[in-house]
């Protein structure tokens, strides 16, 4: 993540802070000195906050050693001024793991509450009036958070762990797509009722608005890509391809790429060498700013992108696309791996149409065609 930096690595996953999370301290260490405690009030606010914000490490670290029972790396974690961001390598499929994994955080949260309230004999008191920063001592409030994460974070909505434990559980009954629109669903059902709620009390709460604005996002995403995912899965680069497609000469005139343009519906054009292999993909916004600066005399092979990545017939589609996703030209070249030869192309556009085909066979009851 950009501006955060790295803090400490342990077990071989990097702790990073990101510089906001300086900004959060100051602001609690001013609202600290008011109240008539100078200083010292703005020291304690720090220090409190500072271990909060360690419990919040200790919960990620809590979803970092059980995803790695089932083998699964985290490369880092990111401690935000509205929480701490464990990046897994890969998310469990198999909905037992997932649930261990989501479950596994706020299990540490109630670990640490019932040790502070055992250890140092603390009542907890649920009273609708609780204000945080004005009642008890270090530790009374360090207890109360950690039962506050533990509440937030099992709300069944995506991205809280709540979201990947409904998930699971659901997945066991029925199949991992199915479960997550399901669960995506509910939390959108949610953040939308905590806005009618809002509404209809007439309390406005903006910290609470942001949080169900973000839940109905974070949602929908969650459920388009295990969409895409899922509908990807057992296809590779060669069912979603493109193979009928004009290729550029090495030393074509970009008329030549004009032409094929006007003519049909490729927008971008492979150049290749005398020899059959890629060499580089003139896009249509290269082709058209090209027209205007140099003529149609210009030889193709001088705009060209390079691409830097390409793709075998063979890989799987879902990380195709994610090369697709990840790289500057608008196509990946699938090259033969046996003989350099480009074979086909892979565009975005293309696959949404192999996908949307399959969609509707699907629907039609078809299992199989070709
Ligand atoms: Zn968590």
């Amino acid at each position: 993540m950009k501006w955060s930096f790295r803090l400490a690595t342990i077990a071989g996953t990097e702790v990073r802070v990101h510089l906001t999370f300086f900004l959060l301290l100051l602001f609690v260490a001013v609202q600290g000195t008011g109240g008539g405690q100078g200083a010292d009030g703005g020291l304690a606010a720090v220090v409190l906050v500072c271990a909060m914000f360690f419990c919040v490490l200790l919960h990620e670290f809590g979803h970092v050693f059980a995803a790695r029972m089932y083998g699964i790396k985290t490369p880092d974690i990111t401690l935000l001024p509205i929480g701490g961001v464990a990046r897994l390598e890969r998310m469990p499929r198999t909905p037992l793991h997932e649930f261990v994994v989501a479950l596994a955080g706020p299990m540490v949260n109630v670990a640490i509450a019932a040790g502070i309230a055992i250890v140092l004999g603390l009542r907890v008191r649920f009273d609708a009036n609780y204000a945080f920063h004005q009642s008890g001592g270090f530790w009374q409030h360090l207890m109360m958070w950690n039962i506050f994460m533990v509440v937030f974070n099992l709300v069944p909505a995506f991205p809280m762990d709540g979201g990947r434990i409904l998930r699971a559980l659901l997945a066991m009954v029925t199949d991992y797509e199915k479960a997550t629109r399901w669960a995506a669903t509910m939390g959108q059902g949610i953040a939308a009722l905590v806005v009618v709620g809002m509404l209809l009390s007439g309390t406005f709460q903006p910290f609470l608005l942001l949080i169900a604005f973000f839940i109905f996002v974070a949602a929908g995403q969650e459920a388009s890509v295990v969409t895409q995912e899922e509908a990807t899965r057992s296809l590779v680069v060669q069912d979603a391809m493109m193979v009928e497609f004009h290729a550029l000469a090495a030393d074509a005139e970009l008329r030549v790429a004009v032409n094929h343009l006007l003519a049909g519906t490729q927008q971008d054009f492979p150049v290749l060498d005398e020899a059959g292999g890629m060499q580089g993909m003139v896009s249509r916004t290269r082709l058209i700013a090209a027209l205007a600066d140099h003529g149609p005399e210009h030889l193709a092979r001088e705009v060209m992108e390079v691409c830097a990545e390409k793709v075998a017939p063979l890989m799987p589609l879902g990380e195709a696309l994610r090369v697709l996703r990840e790289m500057s030209c608008p196509a990946v070249p699938v090259v033969d791996p046996l003989t350099g030869r480009l074979v086909g192309l892979l565009t975005g556009e293309n696959v949404g149409e192999v996908l949307m085909v399959r969609a509707a066979l699907k629907q039609a009851g078809v299992r199989r065609v070709g």
